[in-house]
């Protein structure tokens, strides 16, 4: 789906990919193990792109559905795969992947043998105010420890990954389960609204507008206990 500004989203993988055409060409997140092929696809098929041209794979955080096929696309793009510092260790294996808390996380391990991701070392360990993709890294810790929106102030675009999504008609935290750190993710909320961007592309749903009232999320309980 085309968003404009040169921002794609690729139809049809769970957890949102979006591909950011510029001066290069920046993948934001890889979803599900399993949905590097549709990426390619998309490149290749919609966008009309040679896998090889894509410069750099920017990760928001290190869950599975987010990070999953970033190995296959690093291998088939020669991209560099880049990810916060804090979340770097849980995907090169050198820490063990958060797990949900309470009933969700006991089902993910259930299930686990099915959603593992496949361990590699990022390229890029990103900090604060680094450049990724030619966008600002903007550290929000809480949901996971490397949680990072991407910054584009000329545009006013961010990509948000899971720290907000519309649920229906409202703006929502992740479930309770899914946030290592709430009130860390609150504190890291509120930052991103001093960037005031006037788009927000999170990694689950659809874009969220600068009409949209985002400052009551932090008064009231944030959230509607829906699954991630
Ligand atoms: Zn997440
Ligand atoms: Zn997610």
């Amino acid at each position: 789906m085309d968003l404009g500004d040169g921002i794609y989203r690729v139809d049809g993988v769970s957890a949102n990919v979006y591909v950011v055409v510029g001066d290069g060409i920046t993948v934001v997140d890889t979803g599900m193990p399993g949905s590097g092929r549709k990426i390619l696809r998309f490149l290749n098929g919609v966008l009309r792109v040679d896998a090889g041209d894509v410069d750099s794979i920017v990760i928001t955080h290190q869950h599975i559905d987010h990070a999953g096929s970033s190995l296959l696309l690093r291998d088939a793009t020669g991209a560099k795969t880049m990810v916060h510092e804090a979340d770097a260790d849980y995907l090169s294996g050198g820490r063990k992947p958060l797990r949900p808390r309470g009933a969700a996380g006991a089902a993910m391990a259930l299930f686990s043998p099915f959603f593992r991701l496949r361990t590699f070392d990022p390229d890029v360990r990103l900090k604060e105010r680094d450049t990724a993709g030619g966008m600002e890294v903007v550290h929000l810790p809480g949901h996971t420890p490397g949680s990072i929106a991407l910054y584009d102030r000329g545009k006013e675009i961010a990509f948000t990954g899971d720290i907000v999504a519309m649920r229906g008609e409202h703006p929502s935290f992740p479930p309770h389960a899914f946030n290592d750190d709430e009130r860390e993710m609150r504190a890291s909320f509120g930052k991103l609204l001093s960037l005031a961007p006037a788009t927000l592309l999170p990694g689950h749903g659809p874009p969220i507008s600068a009409g949209t009232d985002l400052s009551s999320l932090l008064a009231g309980d944030g959230n509607k206990e829906s699954p991630p």
